[in-house]
């Protein structure tokens, strides 16, 4: 037996193994198989899978593979829960919840276990992280539960929710999807992952003992068909993803054009940035929790270590050191830092990457020991001298693989953090408190942890940017993706489409076009005059009117379309009223292009300079308010009242947006932390936008006006019909101080030039206002990115401030940044 002086000096733990007792009596009870939990009641076990612990490669249970009829069977049985559920009072529901969160509490123990058997991951980590934190989440979405009315006034749920899980937080995740849509007054069927979803099958069992009613909560399981016959599933209100980005796409694909809304917590690439100012020690104890956290199975991971050169070599030495003396072993043994990797298709998944890594040059380093050979375990693993492009910095391991590469200057940091395709999450190491928030609101992450990492709460959203998907999860923001307006379901049929949408071919009538010498394309009404006319016999009645070639608004400036073509622009009773210019790609382009340009500066003036632009291009509209009217009449035959009446709508809703640019604020969220985390609403950047066609001033400025006070730049594709007004635009744009790139117009056909924006990558949003084919192309073309949509054939009433204009439309134009500060010594 070791003397107290000799374990002193080696400080070896002993085992302490968890009982799995309890675990074993509730698979016991189930005869270790399982059927699916539809309607309140368990059905018969149908075909099986295995379930296996992946710490010891045994089958501990086998459970039922969910098939189409399971997943009709589990939506029918939420849809006819959902008039009870929805309608019941919020306290009624809050009470729900509560009791949901109490009954977690109560069975925290065997959760745990349950959890750590399942997964691999550790005890301490189930125990004192993923089970509170659930826990958290029921107690947390009771309070929004109960304030649903005075809170969210005027939304109500969407309906039947779809929700799809991943293996790496079972239990937390199926809490972050099912506390806010419970609170919402939704009715759920959630899939597990195929290797985990024992957990979710104990939770179902506490459901129903606490009695929630019958179809509220749905559990099916299954494999990824499963996921998709509930994804494609037509009675199915909205979709909840959490999962690779690979089968987010596939999930925006499908879900394009049917109106469930939709939202896609995706993979990461996460930065870790180390100033040379940081304290080194608390930063290696940072590395610990960001990459072998759960064993580096982490959307959020820190996976990539980003260190400032001066310090490097110093870390890199302390990491090892703590790295040599990291635990891996059985997963309920309470002394183990890293239990077992989940399954044996990831851990090759893991070695393949590895291996990879080895032969693009990289030096891989693990520490001395060595793993347990029964199960699935892989060491801690650190590279150095990688490249930026190597395949191991730019693909999502998903285990406990960190690479590192250095930086000189804050620049070269946030360029450095910011070479992801993904965006959800970062870590900042500095003491220095200016720099850290200097940096943070330059990384595009949906989280920034300053000197922490990994941190979650139930009061905090949780989400990414770019193709780390989007929508939020957690805090108020997250409610926000299980209500909808009231009488305005995502889904409700049979509005019809758009005014003016059916009679877009007629109006661009093609066959009246002829060639010009330069190859451009004119109208046949511009015949040139006869050339007899001398001199003296001018008149301006007799003279042509002045050719103005229809331009684009690109970079601030009036621009010739690439092709010189242009579209003749007829009202409704056939008169020709004007022409427009015909947009193609290139111009689209061009006009990214210039958005880009536009984008930092703009996102970075002040809400107070934003509010004045505004201002001021509506006292430049008031000025011409009668030419607008004018025009809009002319073109649209709508009468001299209803004209004006517009025009001065699009003054006021200027006037809107003027007033919220500096008063769209974010909040400090309260989280259990010394520390706050503050949400600020950040905008999305380059946003492209399909006007209704309808209201062809009004509709163009209630999508320009919020997203320029939010400080996005956009490219607007104005009413295909009615384009004049867009055009007209230009000489208020011109006089009004709004910087070149904030607001490029291109006019043309709207649906050939949404896709090209929706398709183009550098565009980071696509709102898209017509009819419904068109929002499923925008749908379909914009998983190519994952940019965001907001896609939408219902009409609106565009006059009215409650349709047309607030926080509905801010909302669309920013997303939520999480910054986590802790504080104290
Ligand atoms: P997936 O994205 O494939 O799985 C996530 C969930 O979606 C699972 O429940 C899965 O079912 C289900 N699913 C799979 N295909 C479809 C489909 N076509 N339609 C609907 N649902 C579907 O992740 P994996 O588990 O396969 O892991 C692969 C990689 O994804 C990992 O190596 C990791 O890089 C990344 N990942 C990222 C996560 C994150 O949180 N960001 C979480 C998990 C993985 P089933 O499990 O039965 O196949």
């Amino acid at each position: 037996m070791s003397s107290v002086a000799e374990i002193f000096n080696t400080m070896e733990y002993g085992p302490a193994p968890e009982s799995e007792k309890e675990v074993l009596s509730w698979l016991g009870k189930h005869e270790r198989v399982f059927g699916h939990y539809i309607g309140g009641a368990w059905t018969e076990p149908g075909q099986l899978f295995d379930v296996m612990n992946p710490a010891t490669s045994k089958t501990i249970a086998r459970v039922s593979e969910g098939t189409k009829a399971d997943v009709d069977a589990a939506v029918a049985a939420a849809r006819s829960a959902l008039p009870d559920w929805k309608g019941l009072a919020p306290h009624a529901r809050a009470r729900f919840l509560y009791a949901l969160a109490r009954g977690v509490q109560k069975h925290s123990r065997l959760l745990a276990v349950l959890e750590s058997m399942d997964n691999g991951k550790s005890i301490r980590e189930t125990r004192d992280i993923d089970v509170p934190l659930v826990a958290r989440h029921f107690y947390h979405h009771a309070g929004w539960a109960q304030l649903l009315d005075s809170e969210f006034a005027g939304y109500e749920a969407i309906g039947v929710v779809g929700q799809i899980i991943p293996w790496n937080f079972p239990l937390l995740m199926l809490a972050w999807k099912i506390a806010p849509a419970l609170a919402a007054g939704n009715t759920i069927i959630l899939k597990p992952a195929e290797f985990t979803p024992l957990t979710a099958l104990c939770f179902a069992e506490i459901a129903h003992e606490i009695g929630i009613p019958a179809g509220v909560i749905n559990i099916v399981n299954g494999h990824g068909e499963t996921g998709a016959a509930i994804v494609e599933h037509p009675d199915v209100d909205k979709i909840a993803f959490t999962g690779s980005t690979e089968v987010g796409r596939i999930i925006r694909k499908a879900t394009a054009g049917s109106g469930k809304k939709l939202s896609l917590e995706l993979g990461g690439k996460s930065p870790f940035i180390v100033y040379d100012d940081a304290d080194l020690d608390s930063v290696v104890e940072g590395v610990v929790d960001a990459i072998w956290f759960n064993q580096g199975q982490v959307c959020c991971a820190g996976s990539r270590l980003l260190v400032q050169e001066g310090v490097a070599e110093r870390l890199v030495a302390k990491l090892r050191a703590r790295m040599e003396k990291l635990r891996v072993g059985s997963p309920l043994d309470k002394a183990v830092d890293m239990g077992a990797i989940v399954a044996p298709v990831q851990l090759e998944r893991i070695r393949e990457l590895v291996q990879q890594g080895v032969s693009e040059g990289s030096t891989m380093w693990q520490p001395s020991w060595a793993c347990p050979t029964e199960g699935c375990f892989y060491p801690p693993t650190l590279f150095t001298d990688v490249q930026p492009s190597s395949t191991i910095a730019q693909v999502e391991i998903f285990g406990p693989v960190l690479v590192t590469m250095t930086f000189r200057t804050p620049e070269e940091s946030v360029a450095l953090a910011n070479n992801t395709p993904y965006g959800l999450a970062a870590s900042i190491w500095t003491e220095s408190i200016n720099l850290a928030l200097d940096i943070a609101p330059k990384i595009k992450a949906g989280v920034v942890w300053v000197n922490s990492t990994n941190l979650f709460d139930a009061a905090a959203g949780f989400g990414g940017y770019r193709e780390s998907g989007f929508g939020r999860e957690g805090g108020r923001e997250g409610m926000w993706e299980y209500l909808v307006r009231q009488g305005r379901g995502s889904r409700v049929e049979g509005r019809g489409n758009v005014r003016g949408a059916s009679r877009r071919k007629t109006a661009f009538d093609s066959t009246s076009m002829q060639s010009s010498a330069e190859g451009a394309i004119l109208p046949s009404t511009l015949d040139p005059q006869p050339s007899t006319l001398s001199s003296s016999s001018l008149s301006s009645s007799s003279l042509p009117p002045v050719d103005r070639t229809p331009k684009l608004f690109i970079a601030g400036k009036q621009a010739r379309p690439d092709q010189g073509y242009t579209r003749r622009i007829h009202s409704p009773s056939g008169r020709v009223v004007g022409e427009s210019p015909e947009g193609n790609r290139k111009d689209i382009r061009n006009a990214v292009e210039a958005a880009h340009a536009a984008a930092k500066g703009w996102a970075r003036a002040t809400g107070h300079n934003r509010g004045q632009i505004l201002y001021y291009i509506a006292e430049n509209l008031a000025a011409r308010g009668g030419d607008f009217a004018r025009r809009i009449d002319e073109m649209t035959e709508c009468g001299k009242r209803r004209a004006k009446h517009e025009v001065d709508a699009s003054i006021a809703r200027l006037f809107t947006y003027g007033a919220w640019a500096d008063k769209y604020d974010g909040s400090v969220h309260s989280v259990p932390i010394r520390g706050v985390a503050i949400a600020m609403n950040e905008p999305i950047g380059v946003i492209g936008m399909a006007c209704p066609d309808e209201y062809s001033l009004l509709g163009m400025i209630s999508l320009v006006a919020p997203a320029i006070a939010t400080g996005n730049t956009t490219i607007v594709i104005p009413s295909a019909d009615y384009p004049l007004a867009a055009t007209d635009f230009y000489s208020v744009l011109e006089t009004s101080d709004v910087p070149a790139g904030v607001i490029n117009i291109v006019t043309g056909d709207k649906d050939g030039l949404a896709k090209v924006l929706a398709e183009h990558d550098d565009v980071e949003a696509m709102w898209y206002f017509g009819a419904r084919e068109g929002v499923r192309m925008t749908e379909l073309a914009s998983a190519s990115n994952m940019k965001r949509t907001w896609a939408t054939w219902h009409e609106r009433d565009w006059l009215d401030a409650k349709d047309g204009e607030g926080r509905e439309f801010l909302r669309a134009a920013t997303q939520v940044k999480n910054i986590w500060v802790p504080y104290g010594e």
